[in-house]
């Protein structure tokens, strides 16, 4: 099971889109309808075309909503950034693009909406603005697939691509450590108090005694939903409704946690690794108010720079949060921070200490130096990171990268193998942590998909070309897409590559003038139209496309047949060398009823395919 969630600015169709995707609208009550627009998290999921159920998070995209984003972002598998084709790049996109590149949402596809409302110059226009406005974010790679709610164009597309994409990530690690951040609350006749979340970190099984923090209270799980089907145990990584009995409805909010008794300790202290945004407004002040949001909670606190007085945009620094009211926080997660008055998002980070011994004096080394080391991680952690920022290497390139030397290289290799997150491409030495390759896979997606677009006659991309386009050397392009084979990413065939999903398709115009060309070649199938005069008739792409589909034949660069009428020659020609021994073109003709043009053409397309041998003025069989 996976959750994906929306993002985009207002009205570029995120609702609708949902509604297309799930049959759901995701303003749930009716007066959210009544105005239009989605006021708190929507919930919807449907069915991938491979059987996986998807839950979908429809993020509000009203500025006022903003807030919203945390509780929807920290538990998603893929963000779905919806951008009006009519309208293209605007500031909310751009928001919530940040966000989503603070919240570290690995992976991700892109909805070009109401393709129905712009021409084709227009859509290249804007998705050309697009990709380099998602360049060096988290979304760099992710596919832009056109869609229509309205006409329904684009809808499967959009479907297989978000599952190539979803198929890609990870399934949600099981840490024996459940966290259920509660985004709803309410009561339901004959159940009492229910909470809904995306559960991370373990699974809840029915009966589970539970604790809500940071509050403390105890609690019995008595009943677990995932999808509206009542499950015995729910898996990290599912959008889950719990029923607690124990606990009041009045007593629960929005941000507390349901987790298992004395797993977590609640803190107002938090040490994290802070990137002010590019485009912040004001440099960030030492202990500045700010509104901090992880999971789905939301609390005030003061942000305390540990090695300067003011934070310039575009920095990063290290911070020692110091928040109102505790919060469960796990090193590794990543928050978002946003001033209180007037509201904007001003950057975000990563948790490095979510349990500080104590207020750290200030632009003290040793202390920098200390969280310096808690970022940088494990030896796994670092060859990961090596590994990453190196794309896809060798893995010798990647070990000299790390740094690292025996005994901590032999304990980092072991711990990444371990965890999955070392790919081996061809079998040993070619390789990609996860990441790297989702970038990879990405990229290659979206390189397929833009081609595709442009050349919907072709049954592929050449090979070569995409490869060039990729940028990649050859032994290691030949290794990725073998992988991204294997993984039914791909499809190969001979010197084309194409997503599954492709496939050629004539418009009705086209049609009618292939049908009219097929009926001339049914007509008189030895004296049939050449190449040169059947591409008049419907064109070359389409001529092309029909040769690709084997709708047609081509026997030389000239000489053109039905299926049928191929077949049928192949066996007599066949049956004739089977009686006789040999065949000429002369004999070929006669026995065809076609000229010698035809024969010798027929006969050299059976040498090439090595169904008959040449032998002097004869062909034999082979
Ligand atoms: P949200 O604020 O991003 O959730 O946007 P909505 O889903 O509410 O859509 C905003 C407006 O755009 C509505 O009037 C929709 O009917 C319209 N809209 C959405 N998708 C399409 C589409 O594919 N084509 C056209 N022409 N209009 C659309």
């Amino acid at each position: 099971m996976r959750v994906i969630g929306t993002a985009g600015h207002v009205d570029h169709g995120k609702s609708t889109l949902v509604q297309a995707l799930t049959g759901t609208h995701p303003d749930r009550l009716k007066e959210e309808r009544e105005r239009a627009m989605t006021i708190d998290l929507g919930f919807a999921w449907f069915t991938l075309p491979g059987g996986e159920a998807v839950g979908v998070i429809d993020v509000p995209g009203h500025r006022d909503f903003i807030e919203n984003m945390g509780a929807g972002g920290g538990g998603i598998d893929a963000a779905l950034l919806v951008v009006a084709a009519d309208e293209g790049v605007m500031p909310q996109t751009r928001e919530h693009l940040a966000i989503l590149d603070l919240l570290q949402i690995q992976s991700g596809v892109v909805a070009l909406t109401k393709a129905d409302l712009v021409d084709d110059d227009w859509l290249t226009l804007v998705t050309a603005d697009l990709r380099a406005m998602l360049t060096n974010t988290v979304l760099a790679y992710a596919p832009i697939v056109p869609v229509s709610a309205r006409s329904g164009v684009g809808l499967a597309q959009l479907t297989d691509t978000l599952q190539a994409t979803l198929s890609q990530r990870p399934p949600r690690p099981d840490l024996g450590r459940p966290r259920l951040p509660i985004d709803r609350v309410f009561t339901l006749a004959g159940f009492g108090t229910v909470v809904t979340g995306t559960l991370s970190g373990g699974a809840l099984q029915v009966g589970d005694e539970a604790e809500v923090y940071p509050a403390g209270l105890r609690a019995r799980l008595r009943g677990l939903q995932t999808h509206k089907t009542k499950v015995e145990r729910a898996v990290p990584g599912s959008r889950v409704a719990a029923n607690l009995v124990g606990v009041e409805v009045n007593e629960l909010h929005r941000g507390m946690v349901v987790a298992h008794p004395n797993s977590f300790q609640p803190t107002t202290l938090l040490d994290v690794r802070f990137r002010h945004l590019p485009d912040a407004e004001l440099p960030l002040k030492h202990n500045a108010e700010i509104k901090f949001f992880l999971g789905a909670a939301e609390v005030f606190g003061t942000a305390r720079l540990l090695e300067s007085d003011a934070l310039e945009p575009g920095e990063q620094a290290w911070v020692q949060l110091v928040l109102t009211q505790p919060v469960v926080a796990v090193k590794g997660d990543h928050f978002i921070l946003r001033r209180p008055s007037p509201g904007a998002t001003i950057g975000g980070g990563v948790i490095v200490d979510p349990h500080p011994k104590r207020r750290h004096k200030r632009r003290a080394p040793e202390i920098i130096a200390h969280l310096a080391t808690l970022l940088q991680g494990t030896p796994g952690e670092i060859l990961l990171q090596a590994l990453t920022s190196l794309g896809l290497v060798s893995l010798k390139a990647a070990l000299h990268k790390s740094g690292l030397v025996d005994p901590a290289l032999s304990e980092a290799l072991s711990e990444i193998r371990a965890s999955g997150d070392l790919l081996t491409l061809d079998g040993e030495t070619l390789v990609a942590s996860r990441q790297t390759w989702q970038a990879f896979a990405n990229e290659l997606q979206g390189a397929l998909t833009a081609y595709h677009v442009a050349h919907p006659l072709r049954a592929g991309m050449p090979r070569e070309e995409l490869k060039s386009r990729l940028g990649l050397a050859s032994k290691i392009f030949t290794a990725a897409l073998n992988h991204a084979e294997g993984l039914k990413l791909v499809i190969l065939s001979g010197a084309w590559v194409r997503l599954p999903t492709h496939a050629i398709q004539f418009s009705p115009d086209q049609q009618t003038k292939i049908d009219a060309l097929l009926a001339d070649f049914q007509r008189e199938p030895y004296n049939t139209p050449s190449f040169k005069v059947s591409a008049a008739q419907v064109g070359e792409d389409v001529l092309n496309a029909l040769i690709e589909l084997d709708q047609l034949i081509s026997l030389s660069s000239e000489v053109l047949l039905t299926p049928e009428t191929y077949a049928s020659t192949v066996a007599q020609i066949k049956t004739y060398l089977q009686t006789h021994g040999t065949i000429t073109v002369a004999i070929a003709r006669d026995l065809l009823g076609t000229s010698r043009k035809y024969a010798l053409a027929l006969l050299e397309h059976l040498d090439a395919q090595g169904v008959t041998k040449r032998v002097g003025d004869e062909r034999v069989l082979k």
